[in-house]
């Protein structure tokens, strides 16, 4: 029996504490009750605001421009991959987790040569042997890396990459998907061709959009490259060039939502003040979840702040879908693991979440653990 009053959102909605889509403010989701035409001047200024905002987010004013993609976070990286990689290019990509698996996959499918440099979901990428592969391939042209792998919510070392990448004279794309807009990545220090994120993550807009920042030289040699119609940012690009508008139906309540969660980006402190908040989220979660006896994948050093992993509790009357159920009675929405290291579960930090909320939620999971009679959630004390 539920015990513990449900806790919601803003708006009464349980609590997502999962990869994205995230709970995102009352004010950002009223920003859409409108409608607008695709051309109207209004809608029009909130975009470009929208793409100008995120460049200075990037700090790429003057080097770099925001293309943006309609669609998911998956359309952006895959109209990255297809739109600068050209035909007679290679990718190598750098895989830690499902996200660098379906960029192998987009590049396959697209045709494009490529090669990978995997390690295990809970091991950053091996910059020596990354040095090797570019000193003995010199047909890969391009370096595709995830900042941080929401997979198991480890932060890779996208820095270092960048300056391998840079020294060897290839190209970077970098999907900072579940880390932009929360974690910094300055254009100014970190070399990059084209960085991929989304709407709906760390600036807790609403799911719809994807958006490239887009070095503008390499950009300009992009002609011709893509594969598809839909997800060609050469094309994309210019289209804002001629017209300022899109080429096809924008999600247009989407990027005025956007407008409104990148205001609120801003008055929260901006990437500082944004990940600020999600350290102390994700502090007092794996703090309390130790507490417990919950053990979490990743060491300290190696976790970002956005989402994480725990180790499946190995007591037999720990029942997977009973403590899933139990947390969304009490409006907590956690996310089943996909790792193929081990049997686990992820907690999220980000979206409308505060600290009072992560409390709320180690309420939650210790109530639902006493009412499966599980003491402890470490996977060392099975028997009781
Ligand atoms: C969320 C995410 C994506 C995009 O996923 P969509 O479901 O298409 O929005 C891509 N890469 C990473 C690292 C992500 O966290």
């Amino acid at each position: 029996m539920t015990t513990q009053k449900p806790a919601a959102s803003e708006t009464g909605d349980p609590l997502l504490l999962t990869p994205g889509p995230l709970t995102t403010s009352a004010s950002v989701k009223q920003a859409m009750v409108h409608d607008w035409g695709s051309r109207d001047a209004g809608f029009l200024a909130i975009n470009k605001m929208v793409l100008d905002k995120v460049v200075e987010l990037a700090g790429a004013q003057g080097s770099h421009v925001t293309v943006p993609v309609q669609g998911s976070g998956t359309f952006a990286v895959e109209a990255m991959i297809t739109s600068f990689v050209p035909k007679a290019g290679k990718l190598l990509v750098l895989i830690n987790g499902a996200y660098g698996q379906r960029a192998l996959k987009i590049a396959q499918i697209a045709g494009r040569a490529a090669a990978s440099l995997e390690t295990p979901e809970d091991t950053p990428p091996d910059l020596a042997q990354l040095e090797k592969v570019l000193s003995d391939d010199k047909t890969i042209s391009h370096v595709f890396a995830v900042h941080c792998e929401t997979t198991s919510g480890i932060l890779n070392p996208i820095a270092e990459v960048a300056a391998i990448v840079a020294k060897h004279g290839r190209r970077l794309l970098v999907d900072s998907m579940s880390a932009f807009g929360a974690l910094e990545i300055d254009a100014r220090k970190i070399y990059y061709d084209a960085l991929a994120a989304s709407s709906n993550k760390c600036l807790e807009g609403v799911p719809g959009l994807g958006f490239v920042v887009c070095r503008n030289t390499a950009l300009a040699e992009c002609k011709g490259n893509a594969t598809t119609l839909v997800l060609d940012l050469f094309d994309q690009a210019e289209g804002f060039a001629r017209t300022g508008q899109y080429r096809f139906t924008p999600p247009i309540h989407v990027i005025v939502a956007l407008g409104k969660a990148i205001e609120e980006h801003a008055a929260e402190g901006g990437v500082a003040g944004r990940g600020k908040r999600y350290r102390n989220n994700a502090k007092v979660l794996i703090d309390g979840m130790r507490a417990m006896g919950f053990q979490t994948l990743l060491p300290n050093d190696l976790q970002a702040p956005i989402i994480v992993t725990f180790h499946m509790p190995t007591d037999p009357k720990f029942v997977f879908q009973r403590f899933y159920d139990g947390l969304k009675d009490r409006g907590y929405v956690i996310y089943p693991g996909k790792l193929t290291v081990a049997d686990s579960f992820r907690m999220g930090c980000i979206g409308r979440l505060y600290p009072e909320h992560m409390k709320g939620a180690l309420a939650a999971v210790r109530e639902v653990l006493d009412e499966l009679r599980v003491s402890n959630g470490g996977p060392a004390l099975a028997a009781e």
